[in-house]
């Protein structure tokens, strides 16, 4: 029946008949029954590689297990990977016989901080630091090898965001000219807390510069003369100094283990090409006794896949699977920057030019509440379609205009300043050039909050949104060619 379909002219039309049948299957109760699992208080907010995480990776596999989904690995279902946290040990600094406190005068970003001990002799002062194509604060000094000062200046940014991504530039621009390490003078001391953890990562970084933030009585230290804002330090003309100054730091990576969790649907006559069905389990777990439950994010993605390989699963069942393969995939550490998709596009357990499609759900049970009158709430965000393949677009159209009939809204593929298309896992293979489509329904107030709860999940609406991503993915694993590439990557 699939190959006779497939022959006859009008494909996507004689498909989608069985396409509708099965979407159909799709529904508020079903949705609400899984997510309510998901998004329960016994997965604890399922931080990555915590034991709430391991729940959640246990109930999904035993899902794709109960379909009759291959497991993804050689393995299992699970692909695991590690991560690494960095714990500080110990810290200590002291300049011209004055030894500081961590956290009260000085600190630094645990996870990006090299382990070492450093004796400082002179340090080149460069002022506020700026670069740009009218100005150069490192005009006439040579900072190769040496460590540099800066002043933060006075700050004009709005959002600590934004101050901080200037921060970074400036620590960038001390690095390209061959700083050894970078001290920042800030105003943020004394800080309220110093956590003695790092952020999560996946591998560690190489190279990296030390960088110290330091308070305006360390910078007194520094240049003999006392300093109580940047108003004083902008009367201190770019110089070498000369002092005595010691810094040490210890710390120690614990290596942790998180998973992706991974079924597949074998192809018929295409097997060996894929469609990448994906949403993140992970979300950022609990603080205390309070429960982040992420029922919007990413219970609502991870429902939505185990959902549609159910669809999937019992149209295979009656003589209707796929011509391509299928690979279902939940995985974890989004929520500490993308890991798990990173790590599978990195060890990709299919060739990535042989996969068509990554169809990403992150977050698409709720409505956003910045939708202004007249907006529709019968909408979804679909984001990346400009990009990689033109195939995206058409497809999507045709699918809703059809069936589905959302709105599909788009305002978010150009000049996004939330930059959405590089937030979710998506990105990873959009990065290796597979097209992409990432379904979203928008911030709102519970975003990354205890409150962001299965009582507040519009499942009539998420049913329909599912339906338009189960059948975009039908006439994608079913159609003759692959999506083409003919977009390059902005
Ligand atoms: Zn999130």
């Amino acid at each position: 029946m699939i190959a006779i379909a497939v022959l006859t002219a009008s494909p996507v039309f004689a498909q989608n008949n069985d396409a509708i049948r099965y979407s159909n299957t799709i529904t508020p109760a079903s949705l609400r029954t899984k997510l309510s699992v998901i998004a329960s208080a016994e997965m604890e907010g399922r931080e990555t590689a915590t034991p709430g995480q391991k729940k959640a990776a246990a109930y999904i596999e035993n899902y794709f297990r109960s379909l009759g989904l291959l497991p993804g690995t050689s393995t299992g279902y699970q692909m695991h990977y590690p991560v690494y946290v960095d714990t500080l040990m110990d810290a200590s600094l002291i300049v011209n016989g004055k030894k500081f406190t961590l956290g009260h005068d000085y600190s630094f970003d645990i996870t990006g901080m090299p382990t070492g001990n450093w004796i400082i002799n002179t340090v080149i002062y460069a002022g506020t630091g700026v670069v740009s194509e009218t100005r150069d604060d490192y005009k006439g000094l040579n900072v190769k090898n040496q460590w540099v000062l800066i002043d933060e200046g006075t700050s004009t940014e709005t959002t600590s965001l934004r101050r901080l991504t200037v921060l970074r530039r400036k620590v960038e621009q001390a690095r390209l000219k061959g700083a050894k390490g970078v001290i920042l003078i800030t105003k943020d001391f004394p800080k309220k807390s110093f956590p003695l953890k790092g952020s999560m990562y996946l591998k560690k970084t190489v190279n990296s510069v030390p960088t110290l933030s330091i308070s305006y009585g360390i910078a007194s230290a520094i240049f003999n003369q006392q300093v109580d804002s940047t108003a004083d330090l902008s009367n201190i003309h770019p110089s070498v100094l000369n002092t005595k100054a010691h810094l040490s730091v210890y710390k120690r990576a614990i290596m942790l283990e998180s998973s992706n969790v991974i079924g597949i649907m074998p192809g018929t006559d295409k097997k060996d090409e894929y469609v990448m069905l994906t949403g993140h389990y992970d979300h950022i777990g609990k603080r205390g006794n309070d429960i982040y439950y992420g029922a919007d994010d990413d219970g609502s993605g991870t429902t939505s896949v185990i959902q549609m390989a159910e669809a999937f699963a019992q149209a295979k069942a009656e003589g209707h699977g796929p011509r391509r393969t299928i690979v279902f995939m939940t995985v974890s550490g989004e929520e500490e920057g993308l890991l798990g998709s990173q790590f599978y596009s990195e060890n990709p357990v299919f060739p990535l030019n042989k996969t068509s499609v990554n169809l990403n759900t992150d977050m698409v049970g709720r409505i956003d509440p910045g939708r202004k009158e007249g907006d529709s709430t019968n909408y979804i965000y679909v984001i990346g379609e400009d990009k990689l393949s033109s195939d995206l677009m058409k497809i999507t159209d045709s699918v809703n205009n059809q069936y589905i009939k959302l709105e599909l809204d788009r305002r978010f593929n150009a000049n996004d300043p939330n930059r959405f298309y590089y937030r979710s896992d998506h990105y990873n293979f959009a990065k290796k050039g597979v097209p992409i489509l990432f379904y979203f329904n928008g911030t709102h107030a519970d975003y990354h909050r205890t409150t962001d709860t299965v009582d507040k999940i519009n499942f009539d609406l998420m049913a329909k949104r599912v339906k338009l991503v189960f059948n975009t993915a039908w006439v994608m694993a079913n159609r003759n060619e692959m999506l083409k590439r003919d977009i390059p990557l902005r």
